[in-house]
């Protein structure tokens, strides 16, 4: 790599020995990297705030050969998103958005789509056009749903994995296979393995969902019965794809952050 100068979201840091920060990045043109910066909590003054959580910045970065740990050598930031800690409930938000993407990126694979959903995401939290805490946990849902899609887990919710046969009449429920990652028609369910039970207008919603583009999630109006069912499925593929739990589960679930 030698030099190199990127746009990066901090996504976690972690303090190492003497005044030394491991900070995990997700960077427009690499994806997820990991850098060290040199007397970090020391120095407050050298980068101020720039390396917390959920800022972005403009890194410059340096390792000898692609093997090294790189160095962050200078960082100006572009976007600070204070106001994300301005309440607990914001931070905690923000803070799993990071998780999910952590968890559903591996390192050095770029995905410029996943880092400008995180900043749009970050920069409608700002505004406050959101409003309502339910309104939040809606973005929520969504970001859910688009980064499993951006991350290449899209659920195949048209037609069945098997035949493309579509979903029948919006009413009746349908069947979803997490193992072939979508929809399975009642004519193939003995090919599937196990399937989850979705009722039919709870399914409509989650496709709604998926098809939504940001600017459109306030006008969603998704009924709560659906939400709660569609937040239960979501919980068990990122279970199943991950192997274990996420931190933000909880919230995910209730909308109440663990202390
Ligand atoms: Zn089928």
């Amino acid at each position: 790599m030698g030099f190199t100068r990127t746009e990066a979201i901090v996504l976690k840091t972690k303090n190492l020995r003497e005044a030394d920060k491991l900070i995990t990045l997700f960077t427009r043109e690499h994806g997820k990297m990991q850098a060290v910066a040199k007397g970090l909590r020391k120095v407050k003054t050298r980068y101020g705030a720039s390396l917390e959580m959920f800022t972005h910045n403009q890194v410059m970065l340096f390792n000898k050969t692609d093997r090294d740990l790189a160095k962050v050598t200078g960082c100006q930031v572009l976007h600070p998103f204070y106001s994300l800690r301005e309440s607990f409930f914001k931070y905690s938000m923000a803070s799993y958005l990071l998780e999910l993407v952590d968890q559903l990126s591996e390192y050095n694979q770029a995905n410029e789509d996943i880092f400008n959903l995180l900043g749009k995401c970050f920069s409608l939290m700002e505004t406050g056009e959101l409003k309502t805490r339910d309104n939040y946990l809606l973005l929520w849902d969504w970001f859910a749903v688009q980064v499993l899609d951006m991350s290449g887990y899209r659920l195949a919710l048209q037609d069945c994995v098997f035949c493309h046969s579509q979903a029948g009449h919006p009413d009746e429920a349908v069947y979803l296979s997490l193992l072939n990652g979508g929809l399975v028609c009642p004519d193939c369910l003995s090919r599937s393995g196990e399937v989850d039970k979705m009722m039919g207008p709870d399914f409509r919603s989650l496709i709604r969902l998926q098809n939504c583009d940001l600017s459109g999630i306030t006008g969603l109006d998704i009924i709560p019965d659906s939400r709660v069912a569609i937040k239960k499925y979501l919980e068990k593929y990122f279970n199943y794809l991950l192997g274990y739990p996420l931190n933000c589960q909880d919230f995910f679930m209730t909308g109440k952050a663990a202390a």
